[in-house]
């Protein structure tokens, strides 16, 4: 993951193809951007995921919330 300050630096620093709307929330990515890069199946292709910074920071505690209790099973 990478951390973009505008949604614009994060397209001209792209070098795989990528999706320009949040994968959180559907809308145009804007503002502070974290980037996710990751294979979109079945292509098999890596391209970049954008995500709103808040977008991000919720679904980060989301996963922690639902992975850390169930960590040991
Ligand atoms: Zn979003």
């Amino acid at each position: 993951m990478t951390f973009y300050r505008t949604a614009q630096d994060a397209l001209e620093n792209a070098v795989f193809a990528t999706v320009e709307t949040c994968v959180c929330c559907g809308e145009p990515a804007s503002g502070p951007t974290v980037v996710y890069d990751m294979e979109l199946p079945p292509t098999g292709k890596l391209h970049h995921f954008l995500m709103h910074r808040d977008c991000a920071l919720t679904m980060a505690q989301r996963m922690i919330c639902d992975a850390f209790p169930n960590r040991a099973r």
